[in-house]
C-alpha cells in the first residue's frame, strides 16, 4: 500500500530479487498514475487502487487485463478482494490507521512503514493484532533495528531502549537561521532520501518524536525506559539495554531494502544483494544529547507520549496539517511547532480513547489547525 512512494518502491525492488517467493497481489498509490501504471504492467496484481480522477486510461487497461479496480477511498476492500499474506503498509500519514486495522483484524502479517497509524491508535492495532493472531513486523529502521535486538529474548530482560537519531538536516544549523529556512533546503537528508513528509519531520525531530510513541506502541515498554540519542552516522539503527546492563546494537547500510527484506522474509534471513557495511570507512561512531531547545517537537511528543489518551493522535494530526501548509509555502519552519503546541495545549486529553474517539480528536485537531493557518 503506498506503491508509489519511497518506501512502496524500494519495497518492489526487494520483491522482484525474489520471484520465487513473493508474488504481487495488490497496488495502491493516491494520484501517481503514471508511476501505477508501470508497476501494474510489470506485476500484474489481483487488483488497483488509486484516486478516480485522472485515472481513465489506467482503469480501461487493468479492466482488459482483468485486473479490479478500486478507488483510493476503498483500500480495505483491496485488502478484502485480495486476501494477501503479507500487507507492506508504506502509505504516508493517517490514511494508512484503516487499511492497518483491517488486515490485522483479518490476522494478516503487517509490515509498517507507516508510524503515523500506531501513534493516533496503536493500543488498539496492537490490541487485534494479538486478538486476531496477527503480527506486525516493523520496517521503520530504528524499530526494525530493537525489532530484530529483541528477536527470541524474554521481554523481561529488557531494560531500555534506546532510539537512534540522524540529527536530520538541521544537526548543525544554529537556530537564528531556523525562520528562512527554505522549503529545498529542508527536503536536503544527510542520511536517507524519503518522501517529503518525513523529510520535513526529520527536521524538525518531529519524526523521533512520533517514533518513539510508535516505540511505545509496538513494544509495550513504559516512557521512562525509552530514550533517544543523537547518532550524526546512523550507522547504528537503534539498541536496546537488558536488565544486566548490557547493551545490544542492531547497525547496516543505510538502505530501507534492508528493513523491508527483513520483514517480509521473517524469521529468516536471505541475502539482500546489498554492499557490505564496511567499518573502517566509518572509522568513528559518535554520540549527542538531543537538542530540545532547538528541537522542541521533541520534548513535546515525549510529554504527549506519557500523558496518553488522544493527545498523541492530536499532535500527529496538527503536524501533518502544519507540515503540508509549509510545503505549500504558507508557513515558515518555526511555525510548524508553533501550530502544533498550540493545538495540543487547547486539546481536552479523553484518556483510553476508542476509535471514533480517536477519529473525532483527529478531526478537531485538523480543523483547530487550519483555524490557526488562517
Ligand atoms: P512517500 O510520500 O514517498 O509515499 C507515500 C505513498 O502513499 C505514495 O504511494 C502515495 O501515493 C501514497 N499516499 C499518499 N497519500 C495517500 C492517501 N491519502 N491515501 C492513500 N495513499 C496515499 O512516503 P514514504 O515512502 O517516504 O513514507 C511512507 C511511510 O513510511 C510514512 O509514514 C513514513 O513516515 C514511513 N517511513 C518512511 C521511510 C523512508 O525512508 N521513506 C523510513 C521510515 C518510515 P502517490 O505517490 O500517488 O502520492
Ligand atoms: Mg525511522
Amino acid at each position: 500500500l503506498g506503491s508509489t512512494g519511497s518506501i512502496g518502491v524500494n519495497a518492489l525492488a526487494v520483491i522482484s530479487r525474489f520471484p520465487d517467493r513473493f508474488r504481487v497481489v495488490g497496488l495502491t498509490a493516491n494520484n501517481n498514475i503514471e508511476v501505477l501504471t508501470k508497476q501494474v504492467r510489470r506485476f500484474r496484481p489481483v487488483a488497483v487502487a488509486v484516486s478516480h480522477r485522472g485515472s481513465e486510461d489506467l482503469r480501461r487497461e487493468v479492466r482488459t487485463r482483468g485486473i479490479q479496480f478500486f478507488d483510493v477511498s476503498e483500500i480495505c476492500s483491496l485488502i478484502e478482494h485480495c486476501r494477501p499474506d503479507i500487507v507492506i503498509l508504506a502509505i504516508s500519514g493517517s490514511s494508512a490507521l484503516e487499511p492497518f486495522l483491517v488486515s490485522v483484524q483479518r490476522g494478516i502479517r503487517v509490515a509498517p512503514a507507516n508510524k503515523e497509524a500506531l501513534v493516533m491508535a496503536g493500543e488498539i492495532i496492537m490490541r487485534e493484532a494479538r486478538t486476531n493472531g496477527a503480527t506486525v513486523i516493523p520496517i521503520d529502521s530504528e524499530q526494525s533495528a530493537i525489532f530484530q535486538c529483541l528477536e527470541g529474548r524474554n521481554r523481561e530482560a529488557l531494560q531500555r531502549i534506546i532510539l537512534t537519531a540522524s540529527g536530520g538536516p538541521l544537526y548543525r544549523v544554529p537556530r537564528s537561521g531556523f525562520r528562512n529556512l527554505r522549503v529545498s533546503q529542508i527536503l536536503r537528508h544527510p542520511r536517507w532520501k524519503m518522501g517529503k513528509k518525513i523529510t520535513v519531520d526529520s527536521a524538525t525531530l518531529m519524526n523521533k518524536g512520533l517514533e518513539v510513541i510508535e516505540a511505545k506502541m509496538l513494544f509495550g515498554v513504559p516512557m521512562d525506559r525509552i530514550d533517544v540519542i543523537v547518532h550524526p552516522q546512523a550507522v547504528i539503527h537503534s539498541m536496546v539495554e537488558l536488565r544486566d546492563g548490557s547493551i545490544l546494537a542492531q547497525l547496516g547500510v543505510t538502505d530501507m531494502r534492508l528493513p523491508i527484506q527483513y520483514a517480509l522474509t521473517y524469521p529468516e534471513r536471505c541475502d539482500s544483494g546489498l554492499a557490505a557495511m564496511d567499518l573502517l570507512k566509518c572509522r568513528q561512531l559518535t554520540f549527542d544529547r538531543p537538542d530540545l531547545v532547538r528541537f522542541p517537537a521533541l520534548s513535546l511528543a515525549f510529554d504527549c507520549a506519557r500523558r496518553g489518551g488522544t493527545l498523541p493522535c492530536v499532535m500527529n494530526a496538527a503536524n501533518e496539517v502544519a507540515v503540508n501548509s509549509f510545503l505549500e509555502g504558507r508557513l515558515n519552519f518555526l511555525q510548524i511547532y508553533a501550530i502544533v503546541e498550540k493545538v495540543v495545549s487547547k486539546h481536552k486529553n479523553v484518556p483510553r480513547p476508542g476509535l471514533s474517539q480517536i477519529w473525532a480528536a483527529d478531526a478537531w485537531a485538523r480543523e483547530e489547525s487550519r483555524s490557526y493557518l488562517k
